[in-house]
């Protein structure tokens, strides 16, 4: 073995000792920002430094500031862990360097995408039809699909707003609930509405939007309404069926923000949830969140494979009508890319349909799981349990801030402060494949012995 083959296997069994490990190690960085700054810091090397010494230098350095979230206890944000062959094929993505742009620079990692788009399709219940951008996560994914409402609703108004830009524009109404994800007022801003543009729809106490008000304030003709499948704290999803009949009737466009929660639709227990989903226009997902593919992955689906290519490809003027085969780079933002289908593709051969269906009922299992330890153990659960969020207080915010705290000292298991509907609280996200109950009940016994003492 050459001595580029020597560090390639060093790299694995590195990779190897590190998930190995994982389960038992302390959840959160053990390390201060101030130590890693001084581990990865230093002057800019001068003279070359051997490949070998420079990963034994590189794992010294990042041991201690690594964040268990591929481990079984790690419930903060919203965010997944990684799946073996979704990991394994990930490390081949790195070696094999496939530049995604398009099928003759990366025949197989386009094969793979567009094999793996399909399974996606159909296992979250889009139409068949639909294209699929691989891109970067939820943000880009609400970004891409903004971008095709913007294009469709313009162009209904005799708007070329690819050729013009929005100066002189046309007006377009654009809704979503107050409690929509923060990147959707990202997406906006960088799509040139500005957030001012925004009109935001009541929700109910679940953070689910009311569709009476949607009713009230969504004007007739072109306009855009972003939806939510899954809302970060409590995971409630918006009536999808009834919203997207009546933004249809007035002539909008419906975008979906999915990221976690369009995964509901994999699950005969949850697809109730998600009711009518294949009714919108444009929807967001991630796959490194509770598919559990490593990062960075999420896809951008469009109803409309034209509009969403003469949104966002930048060869737009000529696909648009021509029936040219749109491309890999047609759907993202990206033009060289990263080979993101093989991890995705993996996942999903690894768990097949069931496998997914698995998963996902098991998080939910295990986040009512926690909701009943923790309501058992005195504390208050705040919101419904329907997914995988639970929200938990802990009397006021300072002592409900003192124990998340203490909980990620501890390091036994990582959850996160959120704020909802005015109050601090402790939210909990099972997104990761690798937990189990005797986690969650560690996790709670935990939280009830650090509670105790804070
Ligand atoms: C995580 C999340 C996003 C952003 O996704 P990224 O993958 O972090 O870019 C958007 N919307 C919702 C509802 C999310 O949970």
């Amino acid at each position: 073995m050459n001595e580029s083959g020597h560090l390639l296997r060093r790299a694995a069994e590195h990779a190897i000792s590190y998930r190995e490990s994982v389960a038992d190690a302390a959840v959160g960085a053990t390390e201060t920002a101030a130590a890693l700054a001084t581990a990865f810091g230093g002057p800019l090397p001068v003279r070359p430094t051997d490949p070998a010494a420079v990963l034994e230098e590189l794992v010294a350095a990042a041991r201690g500031g690594l964040v268990a979230t591929t481990g079984p206890r790690f419930f903060g944000f919203v965010v997944g862990g990684a799946l073996p062959a979704a990991t394994a094929a990930e490390m081949l993505a790195a070696a094999w360097d496939q530049n995604a742009f398009n099928g003759v620079l990366a025949p197989a990692a386009i094969a793979a995408e567009t094999a793996a788009g399909g399974w996606l399709k159909e296992l979250l219940g889009l139409p068949a039809s639909a294209s699929t951008g691989f891109v970067t996560g939820g943000q880009e994914a609400n970004t891409v699909g903004l971008a095709a409402a913007r294009h469709h609703v313009l162009e209904q108004l005799g708007w070329d707003v690819e050729r013009h830009g929005l100066a002189g524009a046309p007006r377009v109404p654009i809704l979503a609930g107050v409690e929509r994800h923060a990147t959707i007022d990202r997406s906006l801003r960088l799509l040139g509405f500005g957030t001012e543009a925004l009109l935001a729809v009541p929700a109910g106490p679940d953070g689910a939007i009311d569709i009476g008000d949607l009713r009230r304030l969504l004007p007739d003709g072109p306009a855009i309404v972003c939806l939510q499948a899954g809302n970060v704290n409590t995971g409630a999803c918006d009536d999808l069926r009834a919203a997207c009949e009546l933004v249809h009737e007035r002539g909008g466009w419906v975008h979906v923000d999915g990221a976690f929660g369009l995964w509901a639709a994999a699950s005969p227990a949850t697809r109730h949830l998600v009711d009518g989903i294949e009714l919108a226009d444009s929807w967001a997902c991630d796959g490194h969140k509770w598919l559990n593919v490593p990062y960075d992955s999420g896809f951008a689906f469009c109803s409309r494979p034209q509009v969403h290519a003469a949104a966002v490809s930048y060869t737009a003027s000529y696909l648009v009508g021509s029936g040219t085969t749109a491309a890999a780079a047609d759907f993202t933002l990206e033009s060289s890319r990263r080979a993101r289908g093989f991890a995705v593709w993996a996942a999903l051969r690894e768990l097949g349909r069931d496998g997914v269906a698995e998963l996902i009922e098991r998080c939910c299992r295990l986040a009512r799981r926690f909701a009943e330890g923790l309501d058992a153990a005195g504390f208050e659960v705040v919101n419904d349990v329907v997914l995988n969020q639970v929200l938990v207080g802990f009397g006021d915010d300072a002592r409900t801030e003192r124990v998340i705290e203490a909980i990620q000292r501890d390091g036994t298991c990582w959850m996160g402060a959120t704020t909802w509907r005015g109050r601090r609280l402790m939210r909990i996200s099972v997104s990761g494949a690798a937990t189990t109950e005797s986690d969650v009940d560690l996790s709670v016994d935990a939280i009830r012995r650090l509670a105790a003492a804070a």
